[in-house]
């Protein structure tokens, strides 16, 4: 067989998408013994939609205006299903409110990290103050109130209450495999807006690819364990963990890695730590300078089966160097 050198094994990757930043991490590659993927964004399409949502009309606003702040795909979804415009700006109006927040300032510049939308965060009756993001939420004190907009256990570690009628809607988006983000206001849950995004059309296939390969298939993700039913169901999923925080992940990467190499695989700015404490870590995706930081490889297209051409390119470079 014709000997090809390193440079073009690296070449070939690239061809496909794939940056590996030095020829070392084909061998590293190979020696993976489990490959972990993230759920949201990477198994699945990261493109969130609004499915429902329950509460007060001017509080979905305001949670739409919290999101924009945040880069989560489950913040623009929010943001997009509640800001008149935060899309094309249209103003498709059609909701009743409390207050008087229907005209908004034209062209004014929100203060903060997206340019897009012209929607001003200042307008009258619409401050925004103490705005922060946490791992599972965002959070601002808005025209005086503090809001929490997020995971369910956002608001419940803090003590607030989730009133009743919204607690029995997150239970029900849960069991459908749904994500409930509930929005609190000074201490209780007034509203829940339910979130969704499907598996990747490749995703079996290429966890399928790998197992054959020998490598053992983990799902880790913070979604609780009803969204993960159909990927434990797939036989070639051999464990799946549910409902661990963000920083909990670097922990079950550490404790996988006692049993083997571990590779990580995902896309977003806060898989960048664990994507670290992985003996390989992969970024999928352009969007997250961040992850792609923390990663041996990088795959610049939105296109989780570069994730198997990867593994496949690594055999290739040990078969011809040999
Ligand atoms: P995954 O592990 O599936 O990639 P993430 O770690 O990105 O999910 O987020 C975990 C959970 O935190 C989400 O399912 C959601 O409940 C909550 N969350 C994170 N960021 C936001 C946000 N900006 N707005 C609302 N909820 C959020
Ligand atoms: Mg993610």
């Amino acid at each position: 067989a014709t000997r090809i050198s390193v440079g073009q094994h690296l070449q070939a990757a690239l061809d496909h998408g794939i940056v590996v930043f030095d020829e070392s991490i084909f061998e590293r590659i190979r020696g993976v013994d489990t490959v972990v993927f993230d759920k949201t964004g990477t198994l699945t399409t990261g493109e969130m939609t609004v499915l429902e949502s329950h509460g007060p009309a001017d509080l979905m606003r305001t949670a739409g205006r919290l999101e924009r702040r945040s880069t989560h795909p489950i913040a623009a979804a929010i943001e997009s299903a509640f800001l008149d415009d935060a899309g094309d700006g249209s103003e498709s109006g059609g909701e009743g409110s409390g207050r008087s927040d229907r005209h908004l300032a034209d062209g004014g510049q929100a203060d903060c990290g997206r340019t897009e939308g012209g929607q001003a965060d200042h307008e009258r009756g619409h401050e925004i103050d103490e705005f922060r993001s946490h791992e599972t939420g965002v959070e601002g004190v808005v025209d005086g109130d503090r809001v929490l907009v997020g995971h369910p256990d956002l608001l419940t570690d803090r003590g607030w209450t989730i009133e009743p009628s919204i607690a029995d809607r997150v239970e029900s988006a849960r069991e459908s495999g749904q994500i409930p983000v509930v929005v609190g206001r000074d201490g209780t849950a007034e509203g829940v807006i339910v979130v969704g995004d499907e598996p990747r059309a490749d995703w079996a296939e290429t966890v399928t690819t790998l197992h054959d390969r020998g490598v053992e298939i983990v799902v880790l993700t913070g979604d609780d364990r009803a969204a993960t039913d159909v990927f434990r169901d797939h036989p070639h999923v051999d464990r799946v963990f549910a409902g661990v925080p963000p920083n909990g992940k670097t922990a079950a990467i550490r404790r996988l890695r006692a049993e083997g190499r571990v590779a990580m695989i995902g896309d977003g700015t806060n898989d960048a730590p664990a994507l670290a404490a992985a003996d390989l870590g992969l970024s999928l995706g352009s969007g997250t300078a961040l992850a792609a930081d923390a990663a041996d490889v990088a795959i610049v297209d939105d296109d989780l089966s570069a994730v198997d051409r990867a593994f496949r390119l690594a055999a290739a470079a040990r078969t011809r160097l040999k």
